[in-house]
């Protein structure tokens, strides 16, 4: 277990693109690992490689239901709109409005490398969605709506 220092508002790591990962190896599996453990002890509910100083596609997220990691995640289908509060670990003390899709599905692969696709309604729609922006350098405050008081 370990944990990694998260990457915050600012570091222009945070701005860039991630590159798929085409190799699951030892290094991957462990990143996933900490991952989940920086993304618990700082109460988060998701975690994208990138806010660890990683330019991999791999997000992590617990919203209640159990640890969830993907690798090379993309969105296969969207629904609906949704319009809720929401903030990030890299962009401490801030929180806002912002509009996501209800319903998501996305596929992609476990740390075992077998193909999977998650559906995601609400508030795990919204963490989906949240997290596969930051592989693409896109925080939540590009999309706010309304900021809101923390
Ligand atoms: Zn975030």
């Amino acid at each position: 277990m370990a944990i990694r220092h998260i990457r915050k508002d600012g570091d222009p790591i945070l701005r860039k693109k991630s590159r798929k990962i085409k190799n699951i190896d030892e290094r991957i599996k462990e990143l996933a690992e900490d991952m989940l453990d920086t993304m618990y002890q700082a109460e988060g509910v998701g975690l994208a490689a990138p806010q660890v100083g990683v330019l991999k596609r791999i997000i992590v997220l617990d919203v209640g239901e159990g640890p969830i990691t993907i690798i090379n995640p993309e969105p296969v289908y969207t629904e609906g709109k949704q319009e809720e509060i929401e903030g990030c670990l890299s962009v401490p003390g801030k929180a806002g409005i912002v509009v996501r899709p209800e319903l998501i599905k996305v596929k992609g692969l476990d740390i075992e490398g077998k193909e999977i696709l998650i559906k995601g309604e609400g508030f795990l729609a919204r963490a989906l969605s949240h997290e596969m922006d930051h592989l693409d350098g896109i925080l939540f405050t590009d999309k706010v709506v309304k900021y809101v008081e923390v």
